[in-house]
């Protein structure tokens, strides 16, 4: 006597179901009765065998009509061992779309449940991005340059064209996985899998290693770069040379290298952003009578007037004769501080008329007179 659900029942759904609709059933069944969920629960590890079975037959087109014809009897025996599962081993490999569910559902209750082949890791992997510092000259770093730079990073053997096996010598099978890139382990009701440790997943090891790289497929080489750096860089910034890091190993593609730029400080500008800063000095008369004077730019010399009675400290500003603004369009500006110089080594005539002079100091300096009053108020 067949004593088992009908399996439209056990999952639920219409005898019309499409696949969608099916695994969309099993997959809210077997999470909710998956047995490490529900440690030591008989009943709910019943009713995980029996959802899988009901999945895998109706899931496939063959044992689906079978079923609808024959009932259970029709595909008896044809049902890969669900039932038995926690005996023999779980395995969902050969189950087809019921393997891909599995490894969709359980990947993350075990770990990557996805079996075979369709999971194994390529040996290919990506190389290391590279970072170096560079150090420019002020004006390098203002107008752009080319530098040369030295770096040693894995290039592709040559010896062996990356492949890492000896000329001629292919890579071979891994004998601890026999290829499949995991091994499992028992463990309860489940196999557990995890990455073959022998060939990190690839399922692939070099037999006969290259002797020049010792089966790496990269060697570790100083290199010369010839390294672009663009007007308007300062320090700090980093430039990506894409592809001019590590090769990736075993012909996997290479890393980036960044370019870390340090700029030089300058003796008379300092930058600010796209802005110049530099202090100008100018003599008490200057700073008095007005004066014309020389200042260098980036871009040369160029006059500039300063106006009589023009005080310490004053900032100026000389429009687009700053540093190209990188990304955008133009300049920053330059910015004069001016810089009032007290005569220093006055000989006795330079004196006399200093004195002559600060008998009207009080009269000419605007703040010097309300500063004496506020200084008078303060002590009163
Ligand atoms: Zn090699
Ligand atoms: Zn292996």
């Amino acid at each position: 006597m067949d004593s088992k659900r009908d399996y439209y029942e056990v999952l639920g759904v219409a005898r019309n179901a499409g696949k969608e609709e099916i695994k969309k059933a099993y997959r809210k069944l077997a999470l909710q009765y998956h047995p490490d969920r529900n440690p030591n629960n008989k009943d709910a590890e019943a009713k995980f065998k029996e959802a899988s079975e009901a999945a895998e037959v109706l899931l496939s087109e063959d044992k689906r009509s079978r079923y609808d014809q024959f009932g259970h009897p029709g595909v008896n025996g044809q049902t890969s061992g669900f039932g038995g599962f926690g005996n023999s081993g779980f395995s969902a490999d050969g189950f087809g779309d019921l393997g891909d569910i599995f490894g969709d559902i359980f990947g993350d209750i075990l770990g990557g449940g996805r079996r075979g082949g369709a999971r194994r890791k390529s040996r290919a992997r990506a190389g290391n991005d590279l970072q170096m510092n560079v150090r420019v000259k002020f004006e390098e770093a203002v107008f752009g340059c080319e530098k040369t730079v030295s770096i040693s990073r894995q290039v592709q053997c040559e010896t062996c064209d990356g492949t890492g096996g000896e000329k001629g010598s292919g890579p071979s099978t891994c004998d601890v996985c026999n290829g499949h890139g995991e091994v499992r382990r028992q463990q309860g009701f489940f196999t557990m899998s995890s990455t073959c440790p022998k060939c990190h997943g690839s399922g692939q090891v070099i037999s006969n290693p290259c002797k020049k790289c010792h089966g790496e497929g990269r060697t570790r080489t100083k290199v010369n770069l010839s390294v672009k750096i663009p007007a308007g860089i300062d320090s700090g910034q980093r430039l990506k040379l894409t592809g001019e890091g590590d090769s990736g190993y075993y012909q996997g593609p290479s890393g980036d290298l960044y370019v870390l730029i340090e700029v030089e400080p300058h003796d008379f500008y300092e930058r600010d952003g796209a802005d110049i800063n530099c202090v100008v000095p100018i003599s008490f008369s200057q700073a008095a009578l007005g004066a014309t004077i020389e200042v260098p730019t980036l871009q040369g010399k160029v006059e500039v007037k300063i106006p009589a009675g023009t005080q310490a400290g004053k900032k100026m500003r000389l429009k687009n004769k700053g540093v190209t603004l990188i990304g955008g369009h133009g300049f920053g500006d330059q910015i004069i501080s001016i810089h009032v110089e007290t005569p220093t080594k006055l000989n006795p005539e330079q004196k006399e008329l200093f004195k002559t002079l600060s008998k009207y100091e009080n009269a000419i300096n605007p703040m010097g007179q309300s500063f004496l009053e506020r200084v008078r108020n303060l002590f009163q």
